[in-house]
């Protein structure tokens, strides 16, 4: 696996463990930059099923809760400009 952060592929599984059925979840961290970050492996034939319900869900979910930061992070600017 390779890091996201610096590029380097010399990481070690921290955790893995099952999310769902015929998903698993990985952490890892780097032995260079010792960042952690996460996998999530799925199947392919289960992907389809994945991107058309659930994951287009929690996009919109985070889509939504962005906008709310967004939004609040502006009131306060404004408030703190008066
Ligand atoms: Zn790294």
């Amino acid at each position: 696996m390779e890091c996201p952060k610096c590029g380097s592929g010399d990481c070690n599984v921290l955790d893995s463990r099952s999310k769902k059925v015929g998903q698993r979840k990985r952490r890892y961290i780097c032995n260079q930059c010792l960042g952690k970050f996460e996998t999530v492996e799925v199947r392919t034939d289960d992907i389809k099923e994945i991107i058309s319900g659930e994951w287009i869900a929690e996009m919109q979910r985070h889509y939504r809760t962005m906008r709310q930061i967004e939004r609040e992070y502006l009131l306060r600017s404004e408030q703190l400009l008066k």
